[in-house]
């Protein structure tokens, strides 16, 4: 017996995360959810998405900072104080809980990887998700389920399997997009999708000029203009140099509002929490079972004991 299939969440057609079937739009994005629902797409190599908007309580100035991408080295830097902390075993938090609300919030009464030699014998986690308001608060932000969008057309896309970046494919015009494959496996994520993740940005460059923070391009030095505290990345308007605006560099230049955005993990395969209650449904399995064996083994004892009864008493 296989497994059925996984029935792929409905999503946001203006953004692509859950759709919150108790409302007419999407509560992130504005978008009005059209008639027709629109599911995430099956992905390969047992992959799916977890949708994340990251964010850390400042040690320093105590205010909550944006989780907007991973960032280079362990630690973050808050963008209201500019100060930088370590992180990276809270990274390692919000991965392993974005993987069991991927896992089992999918649809289904077991969610997405269910085991047909194994019924799960406690309650589903995560098990309200997709029957109200998206987001599941975790550790260090919030996340939900979804699908990333084409940044064209709007279409789902699909990641691409094997090759030195993480590549994704829209459903729809079949534009690729390639993201780094480093930070995303430095915290064990299959992929990462993020304007500042992809490849062949280089870092923007910050000087100062008569105590203003000024961002240039990292080709031609160039003045960028018209950056906002929510761009990830830009390109040059001299050059066309592709570049990458860093939560560091927004920190730096005193982008004290640079916002929580909806970035994306790739996750495959089952999660830890999974293993786990899997083990413990096994055990009680066997545990019964054991019980089972002793009853049968008593029950035989029994019978044989009345037949020897009867026997004695008919010798009588
Ligand atoms: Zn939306
Ligand atoms: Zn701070
Ligand atoms: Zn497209
Ligand atoms: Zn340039």
């Amino acid at each position: 017996m296989s497994a059925p299939a996984v029935k792929e969440p409905s999503i946001c057609t203006g953004c692509g995360i859950l759709r919150d079937p108790t409302k007419p739009r999407c509560g992130t994005c504005g978008a009005a959810y059209p008639p027709a629902a629109v599911r995430a797409l099956a992905q390969p190599a047992q992959g799916f998405w977890v949708a994340v908007r990251g964010a850390f309580w400042c040690r320093a100035c105590g205010y909550q900072g944006p989780l907007n991408h991973i960032e280079e080295g362990d630690g973050v830097t808050c963008t209201k104080c500019g100060v930088e902390q370590k992180f990276d075993t809270s990274w390692k938090e919000l991965v392993a809980f974005a993987h069991a609300v991927g896992d089992f919030g999918t649809p289904g009464h077991e969610g997405r990887f269910p085991d047909p030699a194994i019924r799960l014998t406690e309650a589903k986690p995560h098990a309200q998700v997709g029957s109200g308001a998206p987001w599941v608060e975790a550790p260090h932000g919030e996340v939900t389920l979804g699908n990333p969008l084409c940044r064209g057309c709007r279409a789902p896309v699909v990641a691409v399997p094997g090759g030195a970046s993480f590549t994704t494919e829209c459903s729809g015009c079949k534009e690729r997009r390639s993201y780094e494959r480093a930070p995303a496996k430095r915290y064990k994520l299959a992929g990462v999708v993020a304007d500042e993740h992809e490849v062949d940005r280089r870092e923007v460059g910050v000087t100062s000029n008569r105590g203003a923070m000024i961002i240039t391009c990292p080709n031609c030095n160039g003045q960028l203009s018209g950056i906002t505290q929510s761009d990830g990345a830009c390109t040059c308007a001299f050059c066309s140099a592709q570049c990458r605006i860093s939560t560091r560099t927004h920190a730096k230049v005193g982008h004290a509002d640079t916002p929580r955005k909806v970035w994306w993990f790739h996750l495959a395969g089952p999660c830890a929490e999974r293993t786990q209650i899997a083990r413990r449904a096994k055990q009680q399995l066997e545990h019964r079972a054991k019980l089972e064996g002793k009853d049968r083994v008593r029950a035989a004892q029994v019978a044989r004991d009345n037949a020897a009864y009867d026997a004695a008493k008919k010798k009588r």
